[in-house]
């Protein structure tokens, strides 16, 4: 018996401005998308023949355009073409994935992937817990396994769960059933985190569920508030024997959740940006982190905003302060060939007279040199440009950049919170609850498509 083998991902950000590109997937084809995937060993230790397709993955983006889309799509539904008679399918999907004139680009694919495979071939999915699961999903998946940790570390043990269930019912000639039950709540992202309370809790329940002999996975869907769509909110969804049995358990699971709907709080300090320039400026400690949380490049923003930096400059503070990773291509370009000393007019904030202070490069996400970084001084204020996107998530970031951070008082991430990495660098640190397209601020969302009501948009009595 065959199955096959697919990861297709890139978790869309409907605010966003940058559209990935088909340069901007990571690629795999054939047997080296195991070098990223940890499913083929549990498939051959059960005796299935294991075809694998593609592997595509790019960091949050803007919505993907459609031309992108059914590239990688249609390389992943010729393989299915090429083995119609596939027992199963295993894909990797994020589940927010966003494609232009048609929506979830995981429940198009599907829904292409069963009409060449037979009834009864199993299709089993793992996502990412910020998942936006459309109604329609379960119709066409019988095993869906989400990662059970957010900040995330466990998509290898979400991979061996969705593996394990299918090698099971595909050898027992189980048909699993999967119910989707939908939660009408959607949180900041940066609320939630499955180390703290209400969720720590929540999520041990689900693996007391799942070893239930007649229960496949119990899983607990966060949404993605970042995506303006239909199915955007939180979910549960269970996979059992019996339908009986996964709807029973898959509401029950979502009425706990919604009853800790008003347990989720920032883990630090989260102000206005004028109230964290404040708090930085007056703050004792000795170094002071700000994430500018609202234009987040790790969760698909550009990084391009200005608002932080042109608020310490006009706080012009005697402390030394760092904004680090401001995308703008225009200003790296037009003084690279300045040295370093030399003094340069940047025409933000209406024309400002600037040093250069360094040139630098700027690190991909797997740590390979991307770019060129430029810093520049205004006063104190020292602002590491970037000609690409770039996320500053550890020390090696600013070395790179030749920016020494331990000489900074006060520094500016484009982030939600600090990644571990930077954390033993930071004495205190500031969440900037600031506008882009990861404002974390639902209101100021102005999402128009969502299901309505939703918390807390909306406060109301809501039972599954
Ligand atoms: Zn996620």
């Amino acid at each position: 018996m065959k199955i096959l083998v697919a990861s297709f991902q890139c978790e869309s950000n409907s605010k966003a401005k940058l559209h990935p590109k088909r340069s901007d997937f990571e690629y795999f084809k054939g047997e080296d998308i195991f070098k990223k995937l940890v499913v083929k060993e549990i498939f051959e230790k059960e005796g299935f023949e294991v075809i694998p397709s593609i592997y595509a993955v790019a960091l949050p983006s803007a919505t993907v355009p459609l031309d992108v889309y059914n590239d990688y799509s249609e390389q992943i539904l010729d393989v299915v073409r090429a083995n119609p008679d596939v027992a199963g399918v295993y894909i990797f999907f994020h589940g927010s994935m966003e494609v232009e004139e048609i929506g979830s680009g995981e429940l198009y694919l599907l829904k292409k992937i069963r009409e060449i495979v037979s009834e009864d071939c199993l299709i089993s999915l793992s996502l990412d817990a910020h998942a936006n699961i459309t109604d329609e999903l379960p119709t066409y998946a019988n095993i869906i396994s989400g990662f059970k940790t957010v900040p995330h570390i466990d998509q290898k043990e979400c991979q061996e769960r969705s593996a394990k269930a299918l090698c099971y019912c595909l050898k027992n000639n189980i048909k699993p059933y999967a119910y989707m039950c939908r939660v009408p709540f959607l949180l900041k992202n940066d609320t939630l985190q499955t180390v703290y309370e209400p969720l720590k809790s929540l999520i041990e329940e689900t693996f007391v569920l799942e070893n239930q002999k007649d229960v496949f996975t119990a899983n607990l869907f966060l949404g993605h508030c970042w995506i303006d769509a239909p199915n955007t909110s939180a979910s549960t969804v269970v996979c059992a024997t019996s339908k009986q049995t996964a709807e029973k358990i898959a509401k029950d699971l979502a009425n706990k959740l919604w009853a800790t709907r008003r347990d989720y709080k920032f883990l630090c300090e989260a102000e206005l940006p004028e109230e964290c320039v404040k708090r930085a400026i007056e703050g004792k400690e000795k170094r002071i982190f700000i994430t500018d949380s609202g234009d987040n490049t790790t969760a698909g923003a550009e990084g391009d905003t200005l608002g932080l930096l042109e608020l310490l400059i006009k706080a012009n503070p005697t402390k030394k302060t760092c904004v680090a990773g401001i995308t703008n291509q225009e200003i790296v370009e037009r003084f690279w060939a300045v040295s370093d000393g030399e003094e340069i007019k940047l025409s933000i904030f209406g024309g400002v007279t600037a040093t250069v202070k360094s040139h630098g490069e700027i690190l991909g996400w797997t740590k390979e040199i991307i770019g060129r970084s430029l810093t520049v001084s205004i006063g104190n204020v020292d602002a590491v440009f970037t000609e690409l996107r770039s996320a500053f998530i550890e020390k090696g970031n600013f070395d790179k950049a030749n920016v020494d951070l331990l000489s900074y008082e006060i520094v500016v991430v484009k982030l939600g919170y600090l990644f571990t990495e930077l954390k033993p660098y930071a004495d205190r640190e500031l969440f900037a609850l600031s506008d882009g397209a990861s404002c974390v601020e639902l209101s100021r969302l102005n999402l128009k498509r969502i299901k309505r009501p939703m918390f807390p948009l909306e406060d109301f009595e809501w039972k599954a």
